[in-house]
């Protein structure tokens, strides 16, 4: 008999603390959530050994049935989860369940506890894991023994702030794995009738790749309630889409359906399964850097990894397995991920998900588009990183164009629809589509009704400059460069501006530019605009201008290059500005000044120089009101 010492008593760390107590203080409606999370756990641990006893089969010894079991106990108001996986040791416990290693789970936390409204909506998309026991339980003890030792030991908590591990008998612990048992609150007796968790079983977990049985009592028969076949073993005639939809939310603990689900087989050169979801919303973690993809790898149904990597980065909103008949399974894992055979697995699994997302564009496009408009910004992140599928990737975006009110466009819609010697793609690259929609800038092209591609994510800085061209038309940023579109004839009854500027004008246009300066590359007459007197574009070799700012705000140290200020010759003002001729040299100077602090302001920045700004604005407007008078 092992001796069994006094427990030893840690703090959660902070974050456990914060997650438990919203957790218990009700962010989260849907306790039910617990079971899943409870077996979706004591899953994991059973592939976990099947795994581990390729290569070492002593650790399933006299018990090479991986299952997991459900007790009920209505009497002593406890509900017990066990499995005979793999286990934890006493370190292992205190480490597991008394930290969160979850990436994204920190962020997580911290916007729930913020408090706003997101809340519920952001806690839907997160499996909350083993805490969650912590909303029907008062007390939880998980006892262990870890495959192929001969200790056990006890975790044990109440939730609110503490937690104990000890040691234990080894005859009051599971042969093999985990045995949870739940305290249940006085409001969560329900959880010990065999009936109800029989029916959350089957609509939350029914898909597990373990078996499952329940006993009603502790000293009642075992019931098997859920069989523990793969799904994706299975053939498609003989599954519906609520299988596939249960399976999607207990193999990704999301809460929502699929948009898209894939499931095939390849056969021929390599055989292996491919079941794949595309999620119906967007993660809360899409963003964060350490985020990897979600596809798990499994070979001859044992699963391998959930960090091989599957998928290119621009599909990790993916989730799913891929299931791989002919590679070896007595090898490593890290030469299963370095296996030829996977490389080419991971090519067709890519090419088919784009392929099915093309078949969806056609067949279902309301579908498509609502898929694009949740993934848009990681998608896009294909263009300069997947050289390979660029071509399909193109076909594949959609976007918001200053012709499309609202809808997405294709860029086959878009080169259908081109003007007469219109020869490459516009876009204006910016943060926010309705400012995007109302820039200055646009305005030439309005009027001759040239659409221009309105691109508000961070990512359409990036792939715009990487020298794409689609059905060999270039992208051309209308900020940036000469616009060239007297070449493009306006509609009827609208005269082209003369391109032989009046005298007058030019030497405006001259004096602004010494006025200038350094603030400047350039000042100069402009084709693009039509209503207002000003707007700022990049120079034709520099960086675009939100590209610069993206940059910059990135904490980039870049030599941001000067701007080019474009004066709109037709423009009332600019034209009495070039009246006064030589006159009032300090007013025009003013004026000059002002103009590029316009156009700055108008592009979304600010004055250069606030207190210079204001005064040279309190003069002017002195002086508006002076010759009013
Ligand atoms: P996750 O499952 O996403 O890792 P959980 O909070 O559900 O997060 O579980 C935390 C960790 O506790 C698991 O990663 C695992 O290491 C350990 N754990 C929980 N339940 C079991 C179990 N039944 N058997 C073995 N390990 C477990
Ligand atoms: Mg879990």
């Amino acid at each position: 008999m092992t001796t069994v010492e006094a427990p030893e008593t840690h703090a959660f760390e902070a974050d456990v603390a914060k997650l438990l107590h919203l957790m218990v203080h009700s962010v989260y409606s849907d306790k039910d959530i617990f079971l899943r999370e409870l077996i979706s756990n004591a899953a994991d641990a059973c592939e976990k050994l099947r795994y581990e006893s390729i290569g070492n089969p002593a650790l399933l010894a006299d018990d090479p049935k991986l299952g997991i079991t459900l007790i009920a106990d209505a009497e002593a108001r406890r509900l017990i989860v066990e499995d005979n996986g793999i286990g934890m040791t006493a370190a292992e416990m205190a480490d597991a369940l008394g930290t969160i290693a979850r990436s994204g789970t920190k962020a997580f936390v911290d916007r729930i506890a913020a408090g706003n409204d997101e809340g519920t909506q952001l806690i839907g998309q997160f499996g909350v894991g083993f805490y969650s026991a912590f909303m029907v339980a008062d007390k939880v003890d998980v006892i262990s023994r870890k495959a192929g030792t001969a200790e056990a030991a006890v975790w044990s908590s109440d939730g609110k702030g503490t937690y104990s591990v000890s040691p234990v008998d080894l005859a009051e612990a599971p042969a093999r794995g985990t045995r949870v048992v739940l305290h249940l609150m006085e409001n969560a007796k329900s959880y010990t009738e065999p009936f109800n968790l029989e029916r959350l079983v089957k609509v939350r977990s029914g898909h597990v790749p373990v078996p499952i049985s329940i006993k009603d009592k502790p000293e009642g028969e075992l019931k098997d309630i859920a069989d523990g076949a793969a799904l994706w073993t299975k053939p498609k005639a003989d599954i519906s889409q609520d299988d596939y939809d249960d399976f999607y939310r207990t193999a990704a603990g999301q809460f929502d359906k699929p948009a898209l689900t894939i499931h095939y087989r390849a056969e021929g050169r390599h055989d292996y399964a491919v079941l794949a979801f595309v999620p119906e919303s967007r993660p809360f973690d899409l963003f964060d850097a350490d985020r990897h993809g979600r596809m798990k790898l499994y070979v001859k149904r044992v699963f391998i990894t959930d960090e091989a990597e599957l998928l290119p980065r621009y599909l990790r909103f993916v989730r799913g397995l891929v299931d791989s008949s002919d590679i070896p399974l007595n090898v490593s894992r890290e030469m299963i991920q370095e296996s030829p055979i996977l490389s080419a697995i991971k090519k067709g699994v890519a090419n088919r998900i784009l392929s099915e997302l093309e078949k969806l564009s056609t067949s279902d496009s309301a579908a498509y588009e609502k898929i694009w408009e949740t993934f848009d910004a990681v998608l896009k992140e294909g263009l300069y990183e997947d050289f390979e599928r660029r071509e399909q990737l193109l076909g594949l975006a959609r976007f918001k164009t200053t012709a499309s009110a609202g809808k997405w466009r294709s860029l086959k819609d878009y080169v259908s629809d081109l003007k007469p010697n219109q020869t490459a793609i516009y876009y204006i690259v910016g943060s926010d589509l309705e400012r995007l929609d109302t820039s200055p800038q646009l305005e030439g092209f309005r009027a001759r009704g040239i659409e221009v591609l309105l691109l508000p994510d961070q990512v359409d800085s990036f792939w715009v400059t990487a020298g794409i061209d689609y059905q060999g038309k270039p992208f051309k940023s209308v900020t940036q460069g000469t616009a060239d579109l007297k070449l493009i004839p306006l509609p009827d009854g609208k005269t082209q501006p003369s391109a032989e500027l009046d005298a007058k004008v030019a030497s405006f246009v001259a004096f602004t530019k010494s006025v200038l300066g350094h603030a400047v590359s350039d000042v100069r007459a402009s084709e693009r605009l039509t209503e207002s007197a000003v707007c700022i574009v990049a120079s034709e070799s520099g960086m675009d201008r939100q590209l610069e700012k993206l940059l910059a705000s990135a904490g980039r140290d870049i030599s941001a290059s000067k701007p080019v200020l474009e004066i709109n010759p037709g423009h009332e003002l600019i034209r009495k500005l070039a009246e006064l001729g030589d006159t009032d040299i300090a007013f025009r100077e003013d004026a000059a000044h002002l103009l590029l602090d316009e156009a700055l302001v108008a592009d979304g920045d600010r004055p250069r120089d606030p207190k210079a700004f204001s005064a040279r604005l309190g003069r002017v407007l002195g002086r508006g009101i002076a010759t009013s008078g």
